[in-house]
Parts: structure tokens; sequence; C-alpha cells
């Protein structure tokens, strides 16, 4: 069995009347690439400043590796923090960025030197260790940011939004290295994000973060599959909350449900339900939007609800797409897929 990197045991942490972090149990493996996801005030950084030692919880245990470090210092953990502004010494060249921490540390300068290089190589900057950081693009300095936190070897990366200053295009191409990096180093990474698609997409684990707590951990398909609350079916991907009157009328079940869009076909009003566990609803089609790749469709259900359905797009063109608004369809799923919801 794999160790445990990180555990967090009963945290609560306070600024103020309400806390920023209620109550909240999670272990974090050795090895995992592990995000903290939730919207902006969930407490996301507030609990990655606790593990990194930069706020002392009110009440509750952290233990780094099996060790408790709860009331130690930052530098005393074996952590390093990569922070969204890359926080870069301007005076320093790349290398000496990247070989600082070892300095502090009394590392004699050749074994500095053969360290900062390969580190600037893990990250894909050889060559660069002479440049000044002001003389490199955002994605290159986030890279040195990187190597400078990967060269002490710690045993747990803790980072902050690290790819938020990036455009969309540079933070996907980062999101694919960044993972890769994590893969080849074996380091524990923690990553703070409110990016649902960036998390889905690095994560070997996710903890949904909502109001100071943790709503669900799992993997990135246990999350958008499985939803445990409908706090999290909304926050990652379209939740199409089907509500205990809906449901009711439709599958005859009671409770609320969540269907995600990907699970529901879209048919002919004549067409009927092909299997027993299939749940179908008719409805008249209130927006369709060509999306390339796919078309969405929202759908006005009869009796009330609405719900949103992806289609891939097989042989459809926008044209085509474009005549079904305000046409009647059949919405038809499997019942395995619409996930039961705490009311
Ligand atoms: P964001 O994505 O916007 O950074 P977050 O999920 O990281 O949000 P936190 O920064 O942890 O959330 O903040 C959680 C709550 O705690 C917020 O209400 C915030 O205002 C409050 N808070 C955080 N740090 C402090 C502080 N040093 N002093 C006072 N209040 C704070």
């Amino acid at each position: 069995m794999e160790g445990i990197a990180i555990r967090l045991q009963g945290l609560w942490k306070s600024f103020g009347q309400t806390p920023a972090v209620g109550g909240v149990d999670l272990e974090i493996r050795d090895g995992e690439f592990f995000s903290l996801l939730g919207p902006s005030g969930s407490g996301k950084t507030t609990l990655l400043r606790l593990i990194a030692g930069f706020e002392t919880p009110d009440q509750g245990r952290i233990e780094l590796a099996g060790q408790e470090v709860t009331g130690l210092a930052p530098y005393e953990r074996d952590v390093h923090t990569v922070f969204q502004d890359y926080a870069l010494f301007p005076h320093m060249t790349v290398e000496q960025n990247v070989a600082y921490g070892l300095r502090v540390r009394k590392v004699p300068k050749a074994e500095r030197l053969a360290r900062a290089r390969q580190a600037l190589a893990e990250v894909r900057l050889e060559g660069y260790g002479r440049r000044r950081p002001d003389r490199l693009s955002g994605g290159q300095r986030q890279r040195v940011a990187l190597a400078r936190a990967l060269v002490g070897r710690p045993r747990v990366l803790l980072l902050d939004e690290p790819l938020g200053a990036l455009d969309l295009k540079l933070r996907q191409q980062m999101q694919v290295e960044l993972k890769a990096l994590q893969r080849e180093v074996g380091i524990t990474f923690v990553l703070v994000t409110h990016d649902q698609e960036e998390a889905l997409t690095m994560s070997d684990r996710i903890a949904v973060v909502d109001r100071g707590r943790i709503a669900q951990a799992g993997t990135p398909a246990e999350i958008y599959e499985r939803p445990a609350t409908a706090f999290v079916a909304s926050f990652v991907g379209v939740s199409n909350l089907l509500d205990g009157e809906t449901a009711h009328r439709i599958a005859g079940s009671p409770g609320t449900y969540s269907i995600r869009p990907e699970k529901i076909r879209v048919l002919t009003e004549s067409a009927g339900p092909e299997e027993p566990e299939h749940a179908t609803a008719t409805g008249t089609v209130a927006e369709v939007v060509y999306l390339g790749d796919a078309t969405r469709f929202v759908v006005d259900l009869d009796g009330g609800g609405r719900l949103t359905a992806l289609q891939q797009n097989l042989e459809t063109s926008s044209a085509e797409v474009a005549a079904y608004r305000g046409t009647r369809v059949r919405l038809r799923w499997h019942r395995r897929h619409a996930v039961r919801l705490p009311s």
C-alpha cells in the first residue's frame, strides 16, 4: 500500500466570524497529483497555507509523512510552495534563482550548479541559466519557479494557482507538462485551482472544497460521474438537476437527481425506450448551440423542468442543427446515469 504524504485531522481556521476552514479531514498519498478545487473564497488557499506552515490552525492536526508538524515553521517542513506570481529575484540570473535555496543551505558551489542545471533540464529550460527573469516569457518564468521548487527535492510541492497568470493555450500546454513532470520526479503535488477542467485533466485525485469543508474527495471520474452533493454536481460540469417533482413524474423515483449532458440522447418524439433500464422524457428544444465537435440542446420538459443534452456531431452541420430549435424531441438516458443527490 502507498504511504500517506499528508494527513489533515479536524482542521479549523478562522480569521473572523466565519471559519475559512471548518473541520477538514483529508489524506493525500505519496506521489499523488492532488487538487484542491473550489470557487473563490471556499478556503483552498488557507488549506494550502496550513499545510505549508504559513498559517497555524485553531484546532486540528497536520502530519507530513507520518510526523506531526502542526506547530512547526515552514522551513522545518519538507514542503515547498510555488506561488502564482512566481516570486523570482529580478537581479539574479535564472541559475542563481534556482540555486538560491541550496546556497542558503550551504551546499557547495559545484554541486549547487550541477543540481540547478539538472532542475532546469527537468523543466526543459536548458541553456537559459544565464538569463535574467525579465528576459523570459510568462511560461518560462513559471518553469523557473518550478525548477527552484524541485531543486531541493522536497517531499511535497504545493502549488497555488500556478497557471493562473497564463493565457488559455499556454495554460493547457503547461497542464500537460506539469503532469508529466510530476510523474517523472514522483514528488507529491498539491494544486489549488478554481478551474474544474484543470483539476480533471491533471489530478490523480481531487478534493472539492465548499465553504471551508471537503464536499467530496475522489478520482476525477468519481467526482464527475458520482457527485456526492448538488454543489459538486454543479461546480464540476453541468449539473442538470432534476428536482423531486420532475424526477417523480419522469422516473417515478423520489429525490433529486443529476444527469450529465453527454449521457442524454436526443431522439425524435416518437422514439421509445429500448431497454427497461431506460428513462425518457418529452419536451421542446428551447436552445440549440453548435459547438463544432458537439451540439448542445437545452430542452424544456413537458410538465416543467429543463435538461441540457450534449450530442457528438457525427454528420451534423450547423445549418441542420439550427433547424432543431422549437421542435419536439424525446430525451433518453440509462437510469444508472441519473445520480441521486442528498436533499
Ligand atoms: P481564492 O481562490 O479567491 O483565493 P480560496 O478558496 O483560496 O479563494 P481563501 O483564500 O482560503 O479561499 O479564503 C477563504 C476565506 O478566508 C475568505 O472568506 C477570505 O476572505 C478569508 N481569509 C483568507 N485569508 C485571510 C486573512 N489573512 N485575513 C482575513 N481573512 C482571510
